[in-house]
Formats: structure tokens, C-alpha cells, sequence
């Protein structure tokens, strides 16, 4: 008579081993891929993307303008879930809701030491998502230096609500930080995409008494009143330069933040700006950009030129997370379209043709 066996087989939790990500492989050349899924080395995380986004930068590297290397995973605004954590990384739990920078610095070395986050180990070195390491257009995301770079996210806060901190929020609202803009000044902002859009929410939460905006796109110049843009000049329409000049009683402007990158913003930017005032570029320059003279005072009117590139670490995350919690700051309505991660290639195309009053798009991997 046979007798019953019962077979237990242990059975393995199973985890993925691939994932979805979108590969740069050259010029106009992207695709969605099945990649392995990251294995976290020590003091690294590897987070479950619930949420990213695409940005102008990455435009910029799609169109071969910004080199990285063929093969890398783009992309650098996630928020996601702690999937799996290395050795070493101590306060977090897999499960962890996260928010991580764009800039992931180290916070050792002697750049971190001395407060240049955004230039961990070198020049423009705490970009790496994306840049030097695989990014975060995945479906899984390996951090670097996570116990310096992994910001849990309030309970009260939904993906939505953060996404656009890690890089928009931050390198935005920055302009008027490292201005040093002052209560009651007045500020010109040149360009409203989606990071002069912050810099204009930069220089209201740092407390400027006017604030003149920039931009001829109308969904933009709708978007900047929101954002708290006192007057939007368009540039299609004034003379820019002569209208400001008006507008401050012929004297210039307090701070002028520079949000484009071209030569002609730059320049009147400069134009624009009074003696002793602060000149805060956020933009991303290509060639060769020059200093008009008569703009410059021939170098003799104590004029600042400021550059600042995305502050990132898990603080200042914490810092912008605290702004949209307590209602200072609310980005969600930049997010005008939603995807997934297969239908990708759909967003750039949208996102680079700035069709249909697009500001950011959200990527659901
Ligand atoms: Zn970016
Ligand atoms: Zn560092």
C-alpha cells in the first residue's frame, strides 16, 4: 500500500532579478530595457521606484548635448521604496518611503566637508544618478552614501507632493539662497520652465518685496502668477531691459536670477541688474558666454555673479519636504501628464515638444 508523502519544498521568496529601465545608448538613441536589478554594496540602498519624472537635463542628453557613457540608465528624480539595504546602513527598514536628491553627496569628503554638496569630490561631482552611476528611469535604483542621501518621506505626504523636490525645488528655490536675497528686495527672474518657475517661488519664500517674471509661453506665465510672480513681462511683447529699468525706478533690480542658460537671458540679466547687486545663474551654458562691458560697469560695480548646482543630500530634502507639509510650497500641479515607464519614450517626445501646456510629467514605473 503506497503511503502519503507529504513534500514540503521550502519555498524561495521570490525577488526579481530583472527590471524595466530606460538605457541611453547614444544620440536619439533610448529604449526601454530589461536590466539586472542593482545588488546594494556596503552603505549602499537599492529603493523600489514608485515615482520619477524627466528632466530638461535629460533632453540635453538625448540630444547627445550632455555626454554620458552608452548603456547608463538615465534619469534623476525618484521617489521610491527601500527595497533592499546594504551593510552599514542603520536608522532605515526595507519598506522605508524615500525621497532622494538629485545630487547624492558623499558627506565625507573635503568638497561635502565645506558645504559644496552639489561638487562631492570634484567638479559637478555629486551628480551622479544618471550621469556617472545608473539612474533612476527603472524600476529599481541603486543609492550611493545612502545614510547621507535616502530622506524618508512624511506619512501625510504623497509621491506626488515630493517628486519634484529632488531636483526642480532644490536648484530652483537655491537662486535666491545663494543671492542672498534679502527681505523687501526686488527680483527679476528670466525664463519660467519649470525651474525658473522655483526660482520664482524661491525669491517669494526668501521674502522679496517684487517680484518680475519673465516668459511669453502663456500656461507659464499663468503658472508664475501662481507661483508668486507680482509682474510677468513678456519678451516677445516689451523690451525686456527698459521695462525693468521702469519698473525699478531706473535703478535695477535687487537680484536677477538667470533661469535658461543662453547668452541673451544671461546678458540682461546683467542689464537688468543694479550696482552692488547679485547676478544668481541657475542655467546650464553651452559655448562660450561673454560679459558686456557697459552691463559690467567695465568691472567696477561691485556686481555678484553667483552658480549654483542642485543642493541635494537627505537635509535639504527634509528642509523642502517641511515647505510643502506646511503649505509654503506646492509643486503637485507642475506634474501635467502621467506615464508609465513602457510609454517613456512618449513622454520625452511630449516633454522636449513642449506640447500641450506641459510643464513636468510623472513616470510610473
Ligand atoms: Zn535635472
Ligand atoms: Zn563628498
Amino acid at each position: 500500500m503506497p503511503t502519503a508523502i507529504s513534500l514540503t519544498i521550502p519555498i524561495e521568496k521570490k525577488t526579481a532579478k530583472t527590471m524595466k529601465a530606460l538605457v541611453f545608448h547614444g544620440p536619439n538613441q533610448i529604449a526601454v530595457e530589461s536590466v539586472p536589478v542593482p545588488k546594494p554594496g556596503p552603505g549602499e540602498a537599492v529603493i523600489r521606484v514608485t515615482l520619477t519624472t524627466i528632466c530638461g537635463t535629460d533632453l540635453h542628453i538625448l540630444k547627445g548635448e550632455y555626454p554620458v557613457r552608452p548603456g547608463l540608465v538615465i534619469g534623476h528624480e525618484p521617489v521610491g521604496v527601500i527595497h533592499e539595504l546594504g551593510v552599514g546602513v542603520s536608522g532605515y527598514q526595507v519598506g522605508d518611503r524615500v525621497l532622494v536628491g538629485a545630487i547624492t553627496p558623499c558627506g565625507q569628503c573635503n568638497f561635502c566637508l565645506s558645504g559644496n554638496l552639489a561638487q562631492c569630490g570634484g567638479a559637478i561631482g555629486g551628480w551622479k544618478f544618471g550621469n556617472t552611476i545608473n539612474g533612476a528611469q527603472a524600476e529599481y535604483l541603486l543609492v550611493p552614501h545612502a545614510r547621507a542621501n535616502l530622506a524618508k518621506i512624511p506619512d501625510d505626504l504623497t509621491d506626488e507632493q515630493v517628486v519634484l523636490l529632488a531636483d526642480i525645488a532644490s536648484t530652483g528655490i537655491s537662486a535666491a539662497e545663494s543671492a542672498n536675497l534679502q527681505i523687501g528686495d526686488t527680483a527679476a527672474v528670466f525664463a519660467q520652465g519649470p525651474i525658473g518657475l522655483c526660482a520664482t517661488a524661491g525669491a517669494k519664500l526668501k521674502g522679496a518685496g517684487l517680484i518680475i517674471a519673465v516668459e511669453s509661453d502663456p500656461v507659464r506665465i499663468r503658472m508664475a502668477q501662481r507661483m508668486g510672480a507680482d509682474i510677468v513681462l513678456n519678451q516677445n511683447e516689451v523690451d525686456v531691459v527698459a521695462e525693468i529699468r521702469k519698473l525699478t525706478g531706473g535703478v535695477g533690480v535687487d537680484v536677477a536670477i538667470e533661469a535658461l542658460g543662453t547668452q541673451p537671458t544671461f546678458e540682461n540679466a546683467l542689464r537688468v541688474l543694479r550696482p552692488g547687486g547679485t547676478l544668481s545663474s541657475l542655467g546650464v551654458y553651452s559655448g562660450k558666454l561673454m560679459v558686456p562691458l557697459d552691463a559690467f560697469a567695465a568691472g567696477l560695480g561691485d556686481h555678484k555673479i553667483v552658480t549654483t548646482l542642485c543642493p541635494g543630500g537627505k537635509e535639504r530634502m527634509r528642509r523642502l519636504m517641511e515647505l510643502v507639509r506646511h503649505g509654503r510650497l506646492d509643486l503637485a500641479p507642475f506634474l501635467t501628464h502621467s506615464f508609465t515607464l513602457d510609454n517613456i519614450g512618449e513622454a520625452y517626445k511630449l516633454f522636449g515638444e513642449r506640447r500641450d501646456g506641459v510643464i513636468k510629467v510623472a513616470i510610473r514605473p
